[in-house]
């Protein structure tokens, strides 16, 4: 048993150096390859992950897996009832029970969600595998060149194929299943699409007449803001907000790329990318805090769960939901910028000028805007709304790729007011669709009524947030996170969190209630 066990070990050992591996090559293409170096940099990624993947099926594997699963019920005795007819069968049956009681709860966890995404991906042919993953590169370059030239009709036969081939793959892993469920799942696990239809359903019910008022109330002058902002003085800024929330520099590092992410090497290494623009210094401080927020759940993962499944938190909603949990519900707060708004004024003058309450309207200027990225929070969850809607369309009513452009204009419309002038405006604007990740999107929303939930959790239990804000004390904030989410890593699903922490299930009533709150404070309206 031992023997099984620590072979595993050593095992997960191993495909954790070619993870660690692929990382580091993929967070080095995106930040400081050259061009010349890009071809070596992607054959050489081609190589560990083929070898990863490998690994991840070899039969060795499968059955240190299965040895150590409950799940290893001898061939002939596939129940109970056949147990107690066979003692041989019934001796192995109990005994590879007992094995898997043996093991801790993060071995068995990590058993029952490896043997799971072996047993997925082992149904996969390998030549659909790799033609699967060449079609998604060519998609992503094709996606690219359309995005530039505002053409859908350069994207579409490549976004036909992709569609096609994602439901054929989703459907190797999970024959008997619903396409959409299963990545939908895969994304956010145990999340169903019954569930986001009833709390989106709510959202969007709360959210257009907020909108409404907002907008009657008209937007507010940030003619003050408008300036050229050194970019070295924007990364000191940077620093400074990394370390006020709370990212440990000792255990992570900070470079540029074209567009911000967060990578996370191991518990002791999680680093954050950012993209400086020279008119805008305020979308760098909110990437920074938001992938900050990312970076400090990563950080204060429970060493003990080095490599076993629960380092890894594939649930991208409670990831986005720590992230957007510093970048919105504490970063656009006046009490956030309160301790710091001097030493701003410090690394960049202009701010000196600029009173901490226009700062604030700045950084809260809720108004309908084409692209997602540069949504205000409020406006974002309908950006995250239009696109779930999108997915239902392709993938439970076939609606045909050539009506998908005129289908994103028109619900564009509906929800937030405005028409795209063109696709690259509307329907090319996000990379997501290119590379096959549909049921991904959703995730960001998740997160962010996660977070309605988590800061009713947090006033409930420490008080009012902008106290603690104002008095400099944010650290108990990130303490409170640490303690009830970012220990656990993914030991637990996004509904057990919230039940842990919150005590209920998944609702959008805390989200809407913080924004009728808020902007009912800084705009003028009764709610
Ligand atoms: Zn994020």
């Amino acid at each position: 048993m031992n023997n099984t066990l620590d072979q595993f070990k050593e095992y997960l050992h191993k495909m954790r150096q070619y993870d660690h591996v692929l990382t580091l090559l993929y967070w080095d293409l995106s930040t400081l390859a050259p061009e010349k170096g890009v071809e070596a940099r992607t054959n050489a990624i081609n190589y560990f992950s083929t070898e990863a993947f490998r690994l991840s099926t070899a039969d060795e594997y499968g059955k240190m897996l299965h040895t150590l699963s409950e799940m290893e019920v001898p061939p002939r005795c596939a129940s109970a009832a056949d147990c107690s007819r066979d003692s041989e069968n019934a001796l192995r049956c109990a005994a590879a029970a007992e094995q898997f009681d043996a093991l801790d709860e993060t071995m068995q966890l990590t058993v029952k969600r490896y043997l799971r995404d072996y047993e997925r991906f082992k149904r996969i042919p390998e030549e659909f595998y790799s033609a699967y993953t060449e079609v998604k590169t060519r998609s992503e370059r094709a996606w690219e060149k359309a995005k530039r030239a505002a053409d859908f009709s350069l994207f579409a036969p490549h976004l036909e194929k992709v569609i096609s081939m994602t439901k054929e793959y989703v459907q190797y892993m999970e024959p008997d299943e619903d396409p959409y469920e299963v990545l939908l799942d895969m994304y956010e696990e145990g999340m169903d699409s019954a569930t986001i239809d009833r709390v989106f359903d709510e959202l969007k019910e709360g959210l257009l007449p907020l909108l409404k008022k907002i907008e009657e109330s008209g937007r507010p002058d940030l003619s003050a803001i408008k300036g050229t902002y050194d970019i070295q003085a924007q990364k000191k800024v940077q620093d400074m907000l990394l370390s006020y929330i709370g990212f440990n520099k000792d255990a992570g590092a900070t470079a540029e790329s074209e567009h911000p992410f967060t990578t996370d090497l191991c518990i002791g290494d999680v680093r954050v990318t950012n993209h400086y623009n020279e008119k805008d210094p305020i979308s760098a401080m909110f990437s920074a805090i938001h992938e900050g927020g990312h970076a400090i759940f990563g950080q204060n993962i429970d060493p003990a769960y080095e490599d076993t499944a629960l380092e890894q938190v594939n649930m991208m909603g409670l990831h986005e939901s720590q992230s957007r949990f510093y970048e919105n519900i504490l970063g656009r707060r006046i009490s956030f910028w309160v301790p710091i708004y001097d030493k701003l004024g410090e690394l960049l003058p202009q701010f000196k000028e600029i009173p901490l309450d226009t700062f604030c309207r700045a950084i809260n200027d809720v108004h309908p805007s084409m692209i997602r990225t540069e949504a205000d929070e409020v406006t974002y969850c309908l950006h995250i709304i239009l696109r779930y809607e999108m997915e239902k369309a392709i993938f439970r009513d076939n609606t045909p790729v050539d009506e998908l452009p005129q289908l994103w204009n028109d619900k564009m419309e509906e929800l937030l007011g405005i028409r795209p002038k063109n696709d690259g405006e509307g329907i090319l604007q996000d990379m997501h669709w290119s590379d096959g990740s549909f049921g991904y999107f959703p995730s960001y929303l998740l997160g962010s009524m996660y977070d309605g939930m988590f800061l009713e959790a947090l006033e409930k239990e420490k008080g009012s947030v902008d106290t603690i804000l104002e008095e400099g004390r944010i650290s108990e904030i990130t303490a409170w996170l640490n303690e009830k989410i970012h220990r656990y890593g993914s030991r637990y699903t996004s509904a057990e969190v919230l039940q842990r922490v919150c005590g209920k299930e998944l609702s959008a009533q805390p989200l809407l209630d913080y924004f009728n709150r808020k902007y009912a404070g800084l705009y003028t309206f009764n709610i």
